[in-house]
């Protein structure tokens, strides 16, 4: 992706955050789905924004989708997460090279491939991650949903907690554990399931306090038959592997909307402020030192926030699965999380009593920011990986994290 093409992406970005923005309190008071803003993201086929230009997509490195990402969470959060959900899965296809040779393990793996950018380029086919569950959230490695190998495919039982997009997306990307494995560590693989398979039931149930239009939901899979085709990349035992060793996806997706919240609530203070006069008096209450001194902490925060997200953001572009690039993931998710939280509860401190109506986003903005330390890593598992990192533990070992 050269310059002009991510100036390009950027600006579609920017003009689909206003838009969301007029929309974001509808779909949050009333917890719908965002449909709209989903028809817009097609529109401008941002489903494919990590799918290869030649493959008819954007190309987005990590930092550029990131960075699109939280323009986009500056506008609606609930939108951009959901957004992400369907990233985690094209984006870790993406950034896998072709498998080279002609066996029929790399065509498989190919041909894999070719249908998911066929599926979102052409089809603008949505996917889901359903990875978390019931008592176990989305530590993997104590899964309870099992898959049977049988001569065309996977039968797959299991029930999985919190499934963003849950009803809206075509399609779901089950983490199951190989049934009747005889190994201390079972193989955990990626099955992709249609939304309309047999078997497959969901409820609407999403009623909480944040990321409210998620439709984040229970769904359960009962003896569902899917093709050997639809196996991620090919591969058993992928799932596992690939969290542990490059756990940007599934942690580091997530930063660029956190980001976003921490972002969007700093411009409006900053607005805000400037507009507002100090009680009894003409002047704007941006003119006052301790609000100065208030903003410059704040901004302190953001910024600190922000160079850490990037920074992490870049290293998966160059050293992607390192110990370096594994360690900055977690530590920007880490600040991300509870910057979120700590600035629009300043935020509202600052403003005042008026900015707690829902007229205003700060209100929005500070129940969606709660959900970022509950998401994978949450904000313990992130301290305890870092630490873990800095004593030089090998955390390329899943058993080691908190996986
Ligand atoms: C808005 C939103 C959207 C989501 N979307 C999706 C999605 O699309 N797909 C998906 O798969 N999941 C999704 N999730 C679920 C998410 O990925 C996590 O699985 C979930 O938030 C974890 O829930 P939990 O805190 O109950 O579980 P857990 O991680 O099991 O934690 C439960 C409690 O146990 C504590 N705990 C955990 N481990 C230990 C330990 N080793 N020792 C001591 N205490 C421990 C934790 O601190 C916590 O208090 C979403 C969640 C949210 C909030």
């Amino acid at each position: 992706m050269d310059s002009a093409e991510r100036d390009e992406l950027m600006k579609v970005c920017h003009e689909l955050a206003e838009e969301f923005a007029g929309r974001a309190d509808d779909y949050d008071r009333h917890s719908k789905f965002p449909v709209e803003n989903f028809a817009q993201i097609k529109d401008n086929n941002l489903l494919a924004i990590m799918i290869p230009k030649e493959y008819g997509g954007w190309g987005a490195d990590f930092l550029t989708y990131t960075k699109a990402l939280e323009v986009l969470a500056t506008g609606d959060s609930a939108t951009a997460l959901a957004y992400n959900m369907h990233n985690i899965m094209v984006g870790s296809i993406a950034e896998v090279p072709e498998a080279a040779g002609d066996d029929k393990r790399a065509s498989a793996a190919n041909d894999f491939r070719a249908w998911v950018y066929d599926e979102v380029v052409k089809h603008k086919k949505v996917f889901a991650s359903a990875t978390s569950e019931p008592g176990i959230g989305a530590h993997v490695s104590h899964l309870k949903t099992v898959y049977d190998r049988t001569d065309d495919g996977f039968i797959v039982n299991g029930v999985k907690s919190f499934v963003s997009m849950g009803g809206y997306a075509d399609y779901y990307v089950v983490a199951a554990k190989a049934a009747r494995s005889k190994s201390k560590t079972p193989a955990v693989s990626f099955l992709i399931v249609d939304r309309d398979a047999e078997g497959v039931t969901m409820k609407n149930i999403w009623d909480v306090l944040g990321m409210r239009s998620t439709s984040t939901n229970p769904v359960t899979f009962k003896d569902v038959l899917v093709p050997k085709s639809r196996l991620f990349l090919a591969s058993e035992g992928l799932a596992l592997y690939k969290i542990a060793r490059e756990p940007h996806w599934l942690v580091g997706g997530y930063i660029g909307v956190y980001l976003g919240i921490m972002s969007a609530t700093f411009d409006f203070l900053i607005d805000y402020m400037q507009n507002k006069n100090k009680p009894g008096s003409e002047t704007p209450l941006s003119q006052d030192p301790v609000v100065q001194h208030q903003t410059g902490q704040l901004y302190s925060e953001l910024q600190s926030a922000r160079l850490a997200t990037y920074h992490a953001a870049r290293l998966v572009d160059t050293a992607r699965g390192s110990d370096e690039a594994n360690a900055a993931v977690h530590h920007a998710k880490y600040l991300v999380s509870e910057g979120g939280p700590k600035m629009t509860a300043m935020a509202i401190r600052m403003c005042g009593a008026t900015t707690l109506a829902r007229r205003f986003p700060l209100e929005r903005l500070y129940r969606d920011s709660r959900c970022g330390a509950l998401m994978p890593a949450s904000s313990d598992d992130c301290l305890s990986y870092i630490g873990k990192a800095a004593y030089g533990t090998n955390l390329k070992n899943p058993i080691e994290t908190y996986w």
